[in-house]
């Protein structure tokens, strides 16, 4: 389901957003109309939340494949079927559509599995938790963020000191 997101300073309409659908880095942002900050609901902080192992999981794609498969067949079965109320030279149309579609959706859905299996993906989620941690180690974007709401967990904020000191 999609949400509207409005800067909970002016109110401005800034973004529409789904809630299953995560993005992981900086969680704070400014609103370009009132400069004040705000904890952007897309976005996590892996150094808090943890690597989500649910990324790695092939189920999603699978589906993804299906239904590519039959957006394909419902294409090709499109291509022999005159379509009422669209005109003689648009009739490549919706047959084009779906079957590019559905070939589009196989393709993404093989890269996603393939980089998930080699092993590239956690690599990027590693990377990614790397930034996560140096951006927590900034005592001040810590307090900001703790201070919008984002639950930051208490011995995080010298989890990097007691780290140090190993
Ligand atoms: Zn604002």
């Amino acid at each position: 389901m999609s949400v509207e997101f409005k800067c909970p300073s002016c109110g401005k309409k800034l973004f529409t957003y789904e809630y299953r659908v995560k993005k992981y880095g900086e969680v704070l942002k400014t609103c370009k109309k009132c400069g004040e900050e705000y904890l952007d609901p897309r976005y996590h902080e892996l150094a808090v939340e943890g690597i989500p192992e649910d990324e790695f999981r092939y189920s999603p794609y699978l589906i993804m494949i299906v239904i590519g498969g039959l957006l394909i067949w419902r294409g090709i079965h499109l291509f022999s079927r005159y379509q009422l109320g669209l005109p003689r030279e648009m009739q490549w149309l919706l047959p084009v559509l779906f079957t590019g579609l559905g070939i589009a959706a196989i393709i993404g859905a093989l890269i996603s599995m393939l980089s998930i299996k080699t092993g590239r993906k956690r690599i990027k989620f590693e990377r990614m938790l790397e930034e996560s941690k140096e951006r927590m180690k900034d005592a001040g974007y810590v307090t900001t963020i703790r201070r919008l709401g984002y639950n930051v967990p208490d011995n995080m904020t010298n989890y990097y000191d007691r780290q140090g000191d190993l």
